[in-house]
């Protein structure tokens, strides 16, 4: 039977080698993939509006009558198509056009047309409009209907897309496409079958329930976005599946190596540290790859699990690998690790982009023969040419700055006498618990949910930057008492370059205003041991400021400094806040955040800031972040291809993830549905690569 999925666009009127061609760009190869190309909102256009009653900015539907016709010249040529209704005149004007259709436009008397409205030379205009000639009176039976809005590309506009759907709809009514989910699934949900589904979402009927449609929640609507849903979950569970089909090295408890690690600590673990340990444990002794998340908030001691992690590695004669998102992490990643291993006789190797020609050589050598048991670096692990002897752990810390890719790069390291290496992935924040369930359905997660004692809360207030000069004075009073003080100086401009500029005018700034006071100065821009004498000098205590960029966001841990500054929050997403934030409240003195903002503020940035005032807890600030400013924010930039969906939105429509997560695992029997599912939603979209 012929199927939509096999029949290339080009079958239909109108589409040639060049139309086809921009159709690739919007993924839309098969004629299944344009009626799968979904609406994202729908114009009611049901309403003609009266041109007297349009304002600068309104979207309305218009009619009347043309007037004038004519070309004008000006900066721009132009034709300008005068109209009138009972109300008042209005100016539709295009910039391109073609003989054929100004002579249709001067030989009409009534035109309907849709657009936005603007100020032009003649007063009110439309660009551009989308528009009808001679058009069939509005309320004639059938005509009523919500008119659908595509995703587009450069070079295909809305009407073009929605005649080619309407053919494409022919088809479908020969050749419908396949239903995938099962019976008892569409009955549980009462959902509609497929077919129908998608005629109604490309052409919803006059007796449609409009204000579900524009809301997105009309049965049709719901029917897709489950089963897009469904398809993105499906194709994390298919990629766990074929980890999970692989072998990995059973990893012994690593027992002695372990007391004696832990003995060597000044403190004890926590219940929560010894739970999720444990966990972890259990699973490195299995033959099967550990796919495994860590959350914890800011400071609930994650480094020590991994350390515990590692040993159970060691212990089994193989190798680890510990990532770290920046140059800074890692490096203190590398300075805790062999403070801890190196007396315990573990061999370890640095590896970073920085680590170049003969060092680097001898460190490859020492990775491939094996002499190397613990590796930290920051990505250039996954580079080709690092080759491991016998990688049986790799551990990424704070995951959310790593994409899936990488992880997948990872997995292919060890394929060393066909086992793979466990993976053990630790998140700078918690993340909420329907996006880690969409987000990370690949992985098993731990959580620890209880902080090491004696913690001081935080107290946080934020401070006008007029009142700069009184913040001054306070960092002066706490480094005369001993204690140190982080400056962080932010900028939205991605620019590493300009970020260290700022940081330096406010280390000089502070300097000269606190001349009794060591200033340390710390960004992106510094080379690697710049970077790491600094931190070891802060970290000893002799410097009392740290003026630094967001390069010290993650993981830094000075506990003797308890007092923080961070200028223009309103910048940053609360998540990252809370990470800053969290560098102090490390040691035994009372800690204080200064959110130093630049007035005024905006409703959405005074909330924020309130959040952070008000909580302390990573849980409770992640859920608020993700109400702000959504998914692909909490995620990290990195990670948003992660969630970009066709017609779901992940706000609206997260009350189906748990459902999802729940009815998934019964379908993941039938591969040959899975699979159809997975290309008809994801498409070839890179991200699952091959296996
Ligand atoms: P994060 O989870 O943010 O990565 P770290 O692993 O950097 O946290 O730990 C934060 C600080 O807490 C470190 O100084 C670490 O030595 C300390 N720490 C970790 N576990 C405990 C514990 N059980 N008791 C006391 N301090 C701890
Ligand atoms: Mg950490």
């Amino acid at each position: 039977m012929t199927d939509l999925a096999d029949l290339e666009v080009q079958v239909l009127k109108g589409v040639g080698a060049s139309l086809a061609q921009r159709l690739a760009k919007l993924g839309i190869v098969s004629l299944q993939d344009l009626l799968f190309h979904l609406p994202h909102r729908y114009e009611d256009r049901t309403r003609v509006r009266p041109i007297g009653s349009l304002n600068v900015g309104d979207t309305a539907v218009v009619e009347g009558q043309v007037l004038v016709c004519e070309m004008v010249l000006g900066r721009r040529r132009s034709l300008q198509v005068t109209i009138r209704d009972d109300t008042g005149f209005l100016v539709l004007r295009f910039f391109h056009f073609n003989a054929a259709q100004k002579r249709h436009l001067e030989e009409s008397t009534r035109i309907r047309c849709f657009g936005e409205i603007r100020p032009g030379r003649a007063g009110l205009e439309f660009y551009h409009p989308e528009y009808e000639l001679e058009p069939k009176p509005l309320g004639a039976p059938g005509t009523e209907t919500l008119t659908p809005v595509y995703p587009l590309t450069e070079g295909i506009q809305q009407p073009r897309l929605r005649t080619l759907c309407y053919q494409a709809l022919d088809w479908l009514q020969r050749y419908p496409v396949r239903e995938w989910l099962p019976d008892w699934l569409l009955q549980q949900y009462q959902l509609p079958p497929i077919n129908d589904a998608l005629r109604l979402v490309h052409v919803p009927p006059a007796s449609a329930n409009t204000v579900q449609l524009m809301d997105g929640q009309h049965p049709a609507q719901q029917r897709l976005v489950m089963e897009e849903l469904l398809a993105h979950h499906l194709s994390l569970l298919h990629l766990r599946q074929q980890v999970r089909s692989m072998r990995a090295l059973p990893l012994k408890r690593p027992g002695p190596l372990a007391e004696a690690f832990l003995e060597q600590l000044p403190f004890t673990l926590t219940g929560a540290q010894r739970r999720v340990a444990d966990e972890i444990a259990t699973d490195l002794g299995q033959p099967l790859p550990m796919l495994r998340l860590v959350q914890g908030d800011v400071g609930s001691g994650k480094t020590v699990i991994a350390a515990l992690a590692s040993l159970q590695a060691v212990h089994s004669g193989a190798q680890v690998a510990l990532m770290a998102p920046t140059e800074i992490l890692a490096e203190q990643h590398w300075q805790n690790f062999q403070q801890w291993f190196a007396p315990l006789g573990i061999e370890m190797a640095w590896l970073s982009g920085k680590v170049k020609g003969r060092t680097r050589q001898s460190t490859l050598a020492a990775i491939e023969g094996g002499q190397a048991q613990v590796i930290i670096g920051t990505h250039a692990i996954f580079q080709d040419d690092v080759r491991f002897d016998r990688l049986a752990l790799a551990i990424i810390d704070e995951q959310h700055r790593f994409g899936v890719h990488q992880r997948l790069a990872l997995r292919d390291k060890g394929h060393a006498g066909g086992l793979v290496p466990h993976q053990l992935i630790m998140t700078a924040t918690p993340i909420p618990r329907t996006l880690a369930m969409s987000a990370y359905a690949d992985l098993d997660t731990s959580v620890i949910d209880e902080l090491p004692p004696g913690r001081k809360p935080i107290e946080t207030i934020a401070v006008p930057d007029s009142r700069r000069a009184e913040i001054l004075q306070r960092v002066r009073s706490a480094c005369s008492e001993g204690r140190q003080a982080y400056w962080v100086c932010t900028l939205i401009e991605e620019s590493e370059t300009l970020q260290a500029q700022a940081a330096e005018a406010a280390a000089l700034e502070l300097a000269a205003a606190l001349p009794e006071l060591t200033v340390g100065l710390v960004h992106g821009r510094l080379k690697a041991a710049e970077k790491a004498d600094i931190m070891a000098r802060f970290k000893a205590g002799a410097v009392d400021v740290l003026v630094a960029t967001t390069v010290i966001e993650v993981g830094v841990d000075v506990p003797d400094a308890s007092l923080i500054i961070i200028e223009n929050p309103e910048r940053l997403g609360l998540a990252q806040l809370h990470q800053l934030r969290g560098r102090v409240g490390r040691g035994h003195a009372a800690s204080f955040c200064v959110l130093l903002f630049h007035p005024p503020l905006s409703q959405n940035g005074k909330a924020r800031l309130q959040v952070l005032r008000d909580s302390q807890d990573g849980f409770t600030i992640a859920e608020k972040d993700l109400e702000i400013r959504g998914p692909g924010e909490v995620l990290g930039t990195r990670q948003t291809g992660l969630l970009q969906f066709r017609i779901a939105e992940f706000e609206r429509d997260q009350g189906w993830i748990e459902e999802i997560r729940e009815q998934a695992p019964k379908l993941m029997d039938d591969a040959v549905r899975v699979e159809a599912l997975i290309r008809r939603w994801l498409g070839d979209r890179v991200r699952y690569g091959d296996v």
